[in-house]
């Protein structure tokens, strides 16, 4: 029967394919496709973790049976019986094995995927006893995970082979993540945190959907930047959906079909091929210079989160990276068994490889801005879910909390500038104390590299204005910085109090607030005055309905997704920027800054 489940719109397009649904974050595993040839070594690594639980539990069962009933209940003997006949369920063996060498999923993905399946089955039971067996279940696979971390890996997790952002004639980079797969898989889930975007970056989506999430929240960030389809705050969708139902997902409209009519299909195939058509119209823009009708040369940037993002930043005709949101190198390390954080010496090479990957082109790398919805790992997360984590320790609060951390990270960055223009940006500033031992810091760091003897290079400084409090003392960054970046995913959040993360409150986080356009507007206009650079960082810069806005408001320089720079591009070269300043302003003094903005000019 077909249904459709609404949610935010987050990335646009038609996605058209199978479901995957993701366990909760609880059971954090990785995702990634194995060769047809590995499929095997997957199964016996299955194999073994169950055969090695089976024997854990058999010992146990052996030890209780050696007790009295006061040391070891009954009930215990049983539970153990319970998890054993659940370890050596058909359902689960058979399942685990399909998932790997029809799917080809890696073993974990496979063992989650297949828990997944039974847990439902266990959710519809009637009878209370049998649906609580669920519990059971999850803690027999956990341990069955836990044996596998302990075994390696029978392949590594293969290169990035997602379908790349851009262009009919991307033939460098394939289109399928295995070779055997030619159905296009969607990924539905409760939630998703950034670190798990982020591996689902390497592999092969082509689209998702979230229960929870707002359209700024940094997983419907990393999904943008993948250029899928994605709905977020789609609240029940994880669970009407079933594995592998066939589902359409709709981005433009926020909206996702379950199981769909041949009629539905239809025309959603038709929507989905005039949006290739769209596409590859777009493309013929790249090479394009980004300048207005009168003559105004526009910067368009790209924000990335791996230094292998530079490819994509670099095929859209990018002139720079104006936002590498570097915490994502410290991030989802738990799940691939590296030490918690990079050194510096893995940080050089990163931002070096960033660096050398956009040929001469400045590279705007951002210390690390954890916390709030980016936490380093999933423990983490799970232990800082009572707190206000976006108002908590985020940002440069945390690199001032762990100096040395911080420091590390400060000299890795100004090594990197040896090898080609680098802009050193810091998030989340709002006190002059914390520019002052920020502008310390750095010179602390130059030092130590001059006292190493280490070479490094020049970097020019750039703070974040993403807290109100920063938008309303301009004067004092501008007197510290070379150049201010403005953060409107974040300064929207804190001006409005807005949990840009909350799907319950997604329809007041407004971008076009009065208040908002307006520190926006004063940042602009104060760097312009001072003749220091301004750019946009947040989503804004990528969303065309404000491209006109701002160009108007005098921004020359705007840092976005990859995905997104084509579009805006068309929007710069249709704009006559002169002329939108008077128009600009009218907006700002407006009540309702929406309705003057969806007007057509
Ligand atoms: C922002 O807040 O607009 C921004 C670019 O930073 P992030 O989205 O990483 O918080
Ligand atoms: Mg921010």
């Amino acid at each position: 029967m077909t249904f459709a489940v609404h949610g935010l719109p987050v990335a646009r397009g038609i996605a058209i394919g199978r479901a995957v649904l993701v366990v909760s974050s609880r059971i954090n595993v990785s995702h990634y496709f194995v060769e047809s040839h590995q499929a095997e070594a997957e199964v016996d690594r299955v194999r073994a973790a169950r055969d090695a639980v089976a024997e854990e539990l058999q010992r146990l069962q052996a030890s209780v049976a050696l007790m009295g009933p006061s040391e070891a209940p009954h009930e215990l003997a049983a539970l153990l019986e319970v998890h054993l006949m659940l370890l050596q369920d058909e359902a689960l063996t058979s399942g685990v094995k399909h998932w790997i060498i029809e799917r080809l999923y890696n073993a974990e993905w496979a063992l989650t995927t297949q828990l997944e399946v039974i847990a439902r089955q266990f959710d519809e039971m009637e009878d209370e006893y049998l649906r609580e067996r669920k519990a059971d279940l999850e803690q027999v696979v956990e341990r069955m995970l836990r044996h596998m971390r302990g075994t390696a890996a029978a392949v590594a997790p293969p290169p990035p082979r997602r379908k790349s952002s851009f262009g009919p004639d991307d033939s460098d980079t394939p289109l399928t993540g295995s070779d055997s797969m030619d159905v296009p898989l969607v990924l539905i889930a409760h939630d998703l945190s950034p670190a798990d975007m982020l591996q689902f970056k390497k592999s092969v989506f082509a689209g998702f959907v979230t229960d929870v999430g707002g359209r700024t929240s940094h997983t419907a960030i990393i999904a943008r930047s993948m250029d899928i389809p994605a709905v977020v705050g789609a609240r029940l969708a994880s669970q009407l959906v079933r594995q592998d139902d066939w589902v359409i997902i709709d981005g433009d409209a926020g909206v996702m079909i379950v199981d769909p009519s041949p009629i539905i299909l239809a025309e959603y195939g038709f929507k989905q091929r005039q949006g290739e058509v769209e596409r590859e119209r777009l493309w013929r823009l790249r090479h394009k210079l980004a300048v207005t009708l009168d003559g105004q040369r526009v910067d368009l940037l790209a924000n990335i989160e791996l230094p292998e993002d530079t490819v994509g930043a670099m095929k859209a005709g990018a002139v720079g990276v104006g936002l590498f949101r570097s915490e994502f190198l410290f991030m989802g390390r738990e799940a691939k068994r590296l030490t918690r954080m990079p050194d510096e010496e893995e940080q050089y090479q990163a931002y070096r490889r960033a660096v050398e990957g956009m040929h001469g082109m400045p590279v705007t790398i951002r210390t690390i801005d954890v916390g709030a919805d980016k936490p380093l790992d999933s423990k983490a997360a799970r232990e800082e879910n009572h707190l206000n984590p976006a108002l908590g320790l985020r940002a440069i609060r945390w690199s001032l909390a762990d100096p040395a951390m911080f420091l590390a990270q400060l000299r890795a960055i100004l090594r990197a500038a040896v090898h080609g223009e680098v802009n050193l940006l810091i998030p989340m500033l709002a006190h002059g104390h914390e520019i002052h031992q920020t502008l310390s810091l750095i010179a602390l760091a130059r030092g130590e590299l001059e006292g190493r003897g280490v070479p490094f290079g020049h970097v020019k400084l750039g703070a974040m204005i993403e807290i109100p409090a920063a938008a309303l003392t301009l004067k004092l960054f501008l007197k510290h910085f070379d150049f201010l970046s403005i953060g409107t995913n974040d300064l929207i959040q804190y001006t409005l109090a807005i949990d840009r993360t909350d799907e319950a409150v997604a329809h007041l986080y407004d971008p076009a607030h009065p208040a908002v356009l307006g520190l926006i507007a004063d940042t602009i206009a104060e760097c312009v005055r001072q003749g220091k650079g301004v750019s946009v960082c947040g989503e804004m810069a990528g969303d065309v309905q404000f491209t006109r806005l701002l160009l108007g408001l005098g921004l020359r320089s705007f840092s976005m997704h990859p995905s997104q720079i084509l579009a805006v591009k068309q929007e710069v070269l249709r704009a006559d920027a002169g002329k939108l300043v008077g128009w600009a302003r009218e907006v700002l003094a407006s009540e309702d800054p929406a309705a003057l903005l969806a007007l057509p000019r």
